[in-house]
């Protein structure tokens, strides 16, 4: 069982006392008193702040108090001796929890005291911590040990900063590997999704913050982030996971579509956002690590920028099933986990002839690209047409990078015929090359002939709003154009097409497209494509 703990880590005892009602109204399991945020610290300041919680809580609501040693990220400059005494007042009024570090209570005689006073309060427990700020333990294994050699009826703490998502792994082996009452997480930005699913693994408590100014250490999460886009009161230990893998993830909408849609059909399912740094190698040890850890129960991925080429060449490596398309993109934007498709992945969103089915046993891992699809669907509805009509149809694209790639190979495989004009010519040049289209520069979009215009830049993107990749007078009442910008939904270029009469297609369309692509894919079952739509309106 885990317990959602709230730290109050507040100056002075009025703000703390506001902190309690608040954390207390936000559903807080436990509350954490940071006395060492306290600027006016004594012991009857720490018994009146418990004193409070009673007083406030209507059911009763476990207390820890920590007076945190600076050099383990505490605040203030309260020497040992009078931390100590804080924690002696704290168990004589009635704390449930004091949390002491190991490293103080082993090495400078703190224990004796400490322990005589637990005797006399045997419903108090004693939690001893050890935080490593910089880094990660030597071994935190034997960290783990010690602890409970030194005091087997504490709770170890064992709390260290990932630099990388891949440190977080070790954590979820201790918590996997142990049993009993322990907390184990990673602070950063890297060890975000350990304190997520520290719930699912069984740590005794996780930690997040009233709001992001009352956080206490780095990478907590607040309790309306934690309960909200990450379903905290839904997770357990048969949560199934997802997540997409992208730097920089914290603005992907993603997580919030995927989780909105996984609550709306009742699904014990969590997607989360996960930050893997580095090149290829470094997108390997991930998935490596994933796949030496089955019981973590992660069963597909979306993929984005910059790994996406990195994602196929992992599945290629592995022997795993790729989407032939995708294999031609040379890109994967959906990674799926545990299932095999039996039959190849037909056509895009139509790809239920093939339904994933479970292979028993061994691992498979498959890869696709809803990119394309996702595109090609956007534009068959908007033009009102379906994929045959797109034969020999003259398309323009303005954009040579990666979604311009997708959209082209879906595009010609429809067999359209597609001029790439791009402002680095010679990569308008080479992707032409690969799918066998014509190529140009900006310049020649004033000799456009196409009825079908495609924006695969960034160009018109918030905040540039006022941008647009092709001059109003190069558009024409015949065409249909698309713009694979999704934020703003209605950019300049789509504006000015439709004041031209011609037919428009936006780039929310293709996301939330692509997007319940990869949700049919991970589950099965078709998504619910306006709320994804509501979603993202409301993100952006
Ligand atoms: P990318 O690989 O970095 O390619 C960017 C393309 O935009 C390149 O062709 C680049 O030209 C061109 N470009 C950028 N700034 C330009 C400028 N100021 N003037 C002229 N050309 C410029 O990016 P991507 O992954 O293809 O994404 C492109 C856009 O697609 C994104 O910005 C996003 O708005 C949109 N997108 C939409 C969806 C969706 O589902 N709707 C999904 C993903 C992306 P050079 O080759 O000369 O650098």
């Amino acid at each position: 069982m885990t317990h959602l703990a709230v730290p109050i880590s507040a100056g002075s005892l009025n703000e703390a006392r506001q902190q309690i009602r608040d954390a207390l109204a936000t559903g807080a399991e436990v509350l954490e008193l940071r006395t060492d945020y306290l600027q006016v610290l004594s012991e009857p300041s720490v018994v009146n702040l418990l004193g409070e919680v009673r007083s406030v809580s209507r059911t009763p609501v476990p207390v820890i108090v920590t007076c945190r040693d600076p050099g383990e990220g505490g605040a203030g400059t309260h020497p040992e001796r009078q931390r100590v005494e804080i924690l002696l007042a704290a168990l004589e009024a009635g704390a449930d929890f004091i949390d002491f570090e190991y490293a103080n209570f082993i090495e400078r005689g703190n224990d004796q005291r400490i322990r005589a006073a637990l005797a006399e309060h045997p419903k108090s427990r004693l939690i001893l911590s050890a935080h490593k700020f910089q880094g990660r333990f030597t071994n935190i294994r034997w960290g783990y040990e010690d602890i409970l050699k030194a005091c087997p009826e504490a709770i170890p703490k064992l709390v260290y900063t990932a630099g990388h998502i891949n440190d977080c792994f070790e954590a979820f082996d201790l918590l996997h590997e142990t049993q009993g009452e322990r907390i184990v997480f990673c602070m950063g930005e890297a060890g975000l999704i350990s304190r997520i699913l520290a719930k699912g693994l069984g740590s005794f408590v996780t930690f997040a913050s009233l709001n992001e100014q009352a956080a206490t250490a780095p990478g907590q999460l607040t309790v309306d982030a934690l309960k909200g886009p990450y379903r905290y009161d839904g997770i357990d230990a048969e949560t199934e996971l997802f997540g997409v893998i992208a730097d920089p993830v914290a603005h992907s909408l993603s997580p919030a579509i995927h989780n909105a849609c996984f609550a709306e059909a009742g699904m014990n399912r969590l997607y989360l956002p996960l930050l893997v740094k580095g090149g290829q190698e470094a997108f390997d040890q991930f998935l490596d690590n994933i796949g030496a850890r089955p019981w973590l129960d992660f069963r597909g991925f979306s993929v984005t920028i910059p790994h996406k080429h990195s994602a196929l060449r992992y599945v290629q490596d592995q022997g795993g099933f790729l989407e032939p398309l995708a294999e031609k993109i040379g890109a994967a934007n959906t990674l799926v986990i545990g299932w095999q498709r039996q039959a190849e992945f037909a056509d895009g969103l139509d790809a239920s002839a093939g339904a994933p089915v479970e292979t028993g046993g061994r691992r498979q891992l498959a890869a696709y690209n809803t990119d394309y699809a996702g595109a090609l669907d956007a534009i068959t509805t908007g033009m009102g047409t379906d994929r045959k009509a797109l034969r020999d149809l003259p398309v323009a694209v303005v954009g040579a990078g990666g979604v311009a790639r997708a959209i082209v190979a879906g595009l010609t495989d429809a067999g359209a015929k597609v001029t790439i004009y791009n402002r680095t010519l010679q990569r308008a040049r080479d992707l032409a090359a690969d799918f066998g289209c014509e190529s140009a520069g900006l310049d020649g979009l004033s000799r456009l002939n196409a009825k079908l215009l495609i924006n695969c830049t960034s160009i018109g993107m918030h905040p540039h709003v006022d941008a647009t990749p092709v001059p109003a007078d190069y558009l024409q009442p015949d065409m249909a154009v698309f713009d694979t910008v999704y934020n703003p939904p209605e950019t300049l270029l789509l504006r000015q097409a439709k004041e031209k009469g011609a037919k428009t297609i936006d780039g929310l369309t293709m996301f939330v497209n692509q997007a319940a692509a990869q949700f049919k894919l991970f589950t099965g079952l078709p998504a619910n494509a306006d709320l994804m739509r509501e979603v993202v309106i409301a993100s952006i």
